[in-house]
């Protein structure tokens, strides 16, 4: 029988049960923006295509629960997981490059962790204990990252820590870190990603930063086993030689990364420098043999090898910032390649569009896509896009809010409801084409509270979005409080409207379309947030193949 003695820690306990996950973190130096999400998501990718099992986690210091209630200026995109968790953009990157799923246990904030903290001590499960960062909020870190590896049968779990160390809200994950650290031994490992800085008036790459970056993790207690290096340039033998002199790590721990054409080549750039490799042997892992990256490298050659181009129009609010709409970007990509047309995304200001300019600022692209978004700003430049869009039979997709305004565009123009709006901006509108869903009517918090994440529904026969799909129930992800209001249903689709799509347990519809235009599509959920590599999303598909083949029939005519 076995005896569990009480100085054997749950890891360890784990482990003697015969338990394997490895755990990996992933910290950043010198500087934010250093690519920390696709360096996680390509290592990730190496190890799937070495048949392992991984998942990525996040994990962000700031205070709010998650980022449902940030401004996109702010952060980028919100990226809605299966399970409904609104969640950092770079969960994006790891389903679109792994193709698995990920939930809300992939991303944790300090919000979450304090909230998770507060309510056990309202509880009393402290049991009088004075509540403190070490080890009250350590531990609920721990745990967090822990639960990946304990609920789910993972090879590898890989921890991303937001902020560059140094932050002082990054100091309890460091912490943890070095806890785990030294719980785990060999099951776990550190990876920091640093910046080698090229100085233009000294032609010299510098790694000063890089050796300060690491005493600062050692003054935490923590001593990195791989560092990654961002540059511009190569780094010598000499120059790997000496950041591993300096940082105490083995010379072939030494990773260059260097800029790259496209995110999508990080994986094969990794794999040359043997990351995966050095990440297997430094856990202990059988590293013989190679990632099989056959599936990928077909998608970025197709990716990078396009038979033809075409424009198309996004329009939006938040277009300063691209990361804002990071998932829909990445869609045109996957869809591109799948058909071998490059996507050239034109980024229009929906608060530029006025009824004047629209065919203007419109003409040159082949699509036109309405983004998501909440509130009154340049509202009513998306509806003019709208508008552009159906009456030049230019192939059109509406997101979520992209898809309102075609409804409100309609009502307006075709149904001659000349005050038709969403309740959203308009609450006292004659004529709320789009309604506050019965379930939300009496939400007042913010956070959380939209209806999100995945819902199964039905699509009718006979339709585009049934051509597009080739099945009639889908799934897919939402993150809305407004919806089309069902009493104007019947108006709309004699007026050449039609709901193709609905959930047939509420009833919401799901998907609008209009059969005499050539390509007219809006749906009220996100297809951006299910295209990944390996499964580009139909709709993303269909719609830059309807662009291609109507402009070159339009040019032929
Ligand atoms: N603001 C709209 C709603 O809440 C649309 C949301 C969105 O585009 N994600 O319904």
């Amino acid at each position: 029988m076995l005896t569990l003695c009480p100085v054997v820690t749950f890891s360890q306990f784990l482990s003697l049960m015969g338990h394997k996950t490895k755990y990996i973190f992933v910290t950043g130096g010198v500087t934010s923006s250093l690519g920390k999400g696709i360096i996680s998501a390509s290592l990730a990718k190496l190890l799937q295509a070495r048949g392992f099992s991984v998942t990525i986690q996040k994990l962000d210091p700031y205070i709010n629960i998650d980022p449902g209630t940030l401004n996109p200026y702010e952060h980028g995109e919100c990226f809605v997981t299966e399970d409904g968790a609104e969640t950092d953009l770079d969960l994006g990157h790891y389903e679109r490059f792994l193709n698995i799923d990920t939930s809300q246990s992939n991303n944790v904030t300090t919000g979450r962790i304090y909230q998770n903290v507060i309510d056990k001590e309202r509880r009393g499960d402290y049991l009088g204990k004075t509540v403190q960062v070490v080890p009250h909020i350590t531990d609920e870190i721990k745990r967090c990252i822990q639960i990946l590896g304990n609920t789910h049968d993972y090879d590898f779990v890989i921890t991303e820590i937001g902020g560059t160390v140094g932050d002082i809200e990054s100091l309890p994950y460091i912490e943890t870190v070095r806890q785990l650290k030294w719980e785990m031994g060999t099951d776990c490992i550190v990876v920091h990603l640093t910046l080698v800085p090229y100085l233009a008036a000294a032609g010299e790459l510098k790694t000063k930063p890089t050796q300060h970056s690491v005493k600062q993790l050692l003054e935490l207690g923590v001593q990195p086993d791989i560092l990654v290096c961002r540059t511009e340039h190569e780094l010598t033998i000499d120059l790997r030689n000496k950041i591993a002199k300096f940082c105490n790590v083995a010379p072939d721990a030494v990773i260059e990364s260097i800029d790259a054409e496209t995110i999508y080549d990080v994986p094969n750039l990794m794999q040359i420098e043997e990351l995966d490799k050095v990440v297997l042997d430094k856990l202990g892992v059988d590293s013989s043999g190679e990632a099989q990256l056959t599936k990928w490298n077909q998608f970025v050659q197709r990716h990078k090898n396009p038979k033809t181009s075409i424009k198309i129009g996004l329009v939006g609010k938040y277009i300063e910032l691209k990361d804002s709409y990071k998932s829909i970007a990445e869609s045109f990509i996957h869809a591109g390649a799948h058909n071998e047309v490059s996507v050239e995304l034109v980024w229009i200001h929906s608060e530029e569009i006025t009824e004047k300019n629209a065919a203007a600022a419109l003409k040159d692209v082949k699509g036109i896509l309405v983004a998501p978004g909440f509130g009154e700003r340049g509202i009513e430049g998306k509806i003019q896009a709208v508008r552009y869009a159906r009456e030049n039979n230019v192939p059109f997709l509406g997101i979520c809010l992209g898809m309102q305004c075609a409804v409100i565009e309609y009502a307006r123009n075709v149904l001659g409801l000349s005050d038709a709006h969403t309740a959203e901006i308009d609450p006292n509108t004659k004529h709320p084409v789009i309604d506050l869903m019965l379930d939300q009517q009496d939400v007042s918090d913010k956070g959380g509270t939209m209806r999100l994440g995945a819902y199964n529904c039905e699509i009718k026969p006979n339709t585009l979005a049934f051509e597009i799909y080739g099945q009639p129930i889908i799934s897919e992800r939402h993150r809305h409080r407004y919806e089309f209001n069902n009493k104007y249903k019947a108006e709309f689709e004699s007026k050449g409207m039609i709901a193709s799509r609905i959930n047939p347990e509420n009833n919401l519809v799901e998907i609008v379309e209009i059969p005499a235009h050539p390509w007219f599509i809006g749906v009220q959920f996100h297809p951006e947030y299910k295209s990944t590599v390996a499964n580009p999303h139909p709709l993303f598909i269909h719609f830059v193949k309807a662009a291609v083949e109507i402009s070159q029939k339009l040019e032929k005519a």
